[in-house]
Parts: C-alpha cells; sequence; structure tokens
C-alpha cells in the first residue's frame, strides 16, 4: 500500500529496480538475500533491481511481504484481493528469476509482537540468508515501521539455537540492511550502497505492470491519488508508470555523488535509476566497502 506524499513515494521508490538480462560475472560464492517488505509491492520497489542482477549471478534471493496486501484498494478487498496480489508478486519473482512469499496477515494489522518476530526469524532461517533488507523503522505506514522493528528484534536471535528450535539457526548473524526512504525523523536514510540498476530497469518495469491492483487500476492506491490522472485506461496505465520512472530517476539524482564514487565520473554521473541501502546497526557489521563488493555492479 502507498500512500504517502509525493517526495517520500519517490525516495522510497528508489528502490525499485528493473532485472534485464543481466551479463553479469560468475558469482565467487553464492550468496542467499531475503527481502521483507510491508505489502505486495514494497520488496519489488526497494529491490527489484538488485534482486534479479544477483540472481542472474547465481545468488539466490527471496521476496516476502509481511501482509497479503488485503485492504489497499479502493474496489476490492479481503480474500481476492489477496489471493489477486500474491498471484501479481508471484508474476513479478518469475520475471525477476526469484522466489516469493505472502504472508497472510491482514494489510494494516502488522503487529510486532513475539509471534510475528517468530516468524520473521523462521523466515531468516529457512533462508539462511546472509543478507536481510527491509524497511526502517521510520515511515509513514505503521506496517512499514513495523516491518523495520521486526527485523530489527530478529537481528540478534536468528542466530540463536534455542529461538524457535523447530528451524536451524543461521550461520552467524546476517548483515541487516534497510532500504532508502524521505522520512527525516529522527534520522534520515544514510547511503552505504547505492546500486546503478539501469541494465535491467526493464525488468523492475515489467515487475512494476505486473501488478495492476496497485499501478494500473482506476480504483487502484496510485490510480487513485496520483494527481493529473488521465480518464483512458492506456493513458493512466502509462502515466502511472511514467510517474514511477520519474521517481526513480530522482532517486538516482539525489544520490548521484555516491553513484560517482562508486562507478567513476563518466558511468556514475548518467546512471538514471538506482536502488540505495544503509547499513543496520544490530546485524553483522561491515565496512561500507566491503558490502559494495557484494553487490552487483
Ligand atoms: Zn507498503
Amino acid at each position: 500500500m502507498r500512500n504517502r506524499t509525493l517526495p517520500s513515494v519517490a525516495l522510497c521508490l528508489l528502490a525499485l529496480g528493473v532485472a534485464a538480462s543481466a551479463t553479469q560475472a560468475p558469482a565467487a560464492r553464492q550468496l542467499r538475500v531475503i527481502v521483507f517488505g510491508a505489502h505486495p509491492d514494497d520488496a519489488e520497489l526497494q529491490a527489484a533491481g538488485v534482486a534479479t542482477m544477483w540472481a542472474a549471478q547465481g545468488h539466490k534471493v527471496k521476496f516476502v511481504s509481511a501482509t497479503n496486501g488485503d485492504i489497499g484498494h479502493f474496489s476490492q478487498a479481503g480474500g481476492p484481493l489477496a489471493i489477486r496480489r500474491t498471484a501479481e508478486v508471484k508474476e513479478c519473482a518469475r520475471i525477476l528469476g526469484i522466489t516469493t512469499d505472502v504472508l497472510d496477515i491482514h494489510d494494516g494489522e502488522l503487529v510486532p509482537n513475539l509471534e510475528t518476530r517468530r516468524t520473521f526469524a523462521r523466515k531468516i532461517r529457512d533462508w539462511q540468508a546472509d543478507i536481510v533488507i527491509g524497511h526502517r523503522p521510520y515511515d509513514y505506514h505503521p506496517d512499514h515501521r513495523n516491518v523495520g522493528v521486526l527485523l530489527n528484534d530478529t537481528a540478534v536471535v536468528v542466530g540463536a539455537a534455542f529461538f524457535v528450535p523447530d528451524t536451524p539457526p543461521t550461520n552467524g548473524n546476517p548483515i541487516y540492511l534497510n532500504s532508502a526512504d524521505g522520512f527525516t525523523d529522527p534520522t534520515p536514510f544514510r547511503p552505504d550502497v547505492v546500486v546503478d540498476i539501469d541494465a535491467v530497469a526493464d525488468k523492475k518495469f515489467q515487475c512494476i505492470a505486473a501488478m495492476p491492483s496497485q499501478f494500473a487500476d482506476a480504483d487502484s492506491w496510485q490510480g487513485r491519488t496520483l494527481p493529473n490522472m488521465p480518464k483512458d485506461e492506456a493513458g493512466r496505465k502509462a502515466y502511472i508508470m511514467e510517474t514511477v520512472k520519474g521517481w526513480l530517476a530522482s532517486a538516482a539524482d539525489e544520490f548521484r555523488p555516491q553513484l560517482i564514487a562508486r562507478y567513476g565520473q563518466e558511468r556514475g554521473s548518467k546512471v538514471k535509476y538506482a536502488e540505495a541501502f544503509q547499513i543496520n546497526q544490530y546485524g553483522r557489521q561491515v565496512k561500507a566497502e566491503a558490502l559494495g563488493a557484494m553487490f552487483p555492479r
């Protein structure tokens, strides 16, 4: 569900990368990455670009939607919407070459309680994740905030043998990362790694297009809330997609210095779409440079 002011949407959406038939160098060691979003579109917006680039290199990526998205629409709700949205993110996963799960928790009702902490921990342990990505706990939406809290709350226990002993612990503590957003209080997002996703941008846009309940329906959140929406269906779809592309482009512009530092002046100054991540202080700690080397270039 998206219900934020345009600038913050734009910043959140900088995570919205797209995948192409990337010709990446083979991976030296297979990484296992898990990305948590609050709703069936958030992991996709945060990390579709890096996910499909990692997958093309032979790494394993799973997206998890912490809720089933069953209220974020103006004319549909409940089980039928949850089923529709699950099918949409599965199609996204197929496009990106990753796997995806949707937790059967009602949209708008994610609570950082012990039961859900266990559920998150089991997902991370089942995946044997090296890297865990998700929202920061500073966000307009309670489900987004609570994903951030829940991830923070799992950071130490995923490696504890006797916490949810029905699943094997991770081999040490994973690296935890937070995806970009535009919120500044109590502290703004800090871009520790910013990745050029231009080579896979089309795949990210295909993924967005595969979620019409979020990004195309007249009664979708974007269809209802974006200003100056065209009346015709083709015009509306194109307008929403162009709006999303604009958000992503604004993110690359915001993190231009980091892109130039990573890719050099020539390439870094030309990157159009990027995804950015911050090292979370509660997971395994790595230097930003070492983290950058783990991401596709
Ligand atoms: Zn959301």
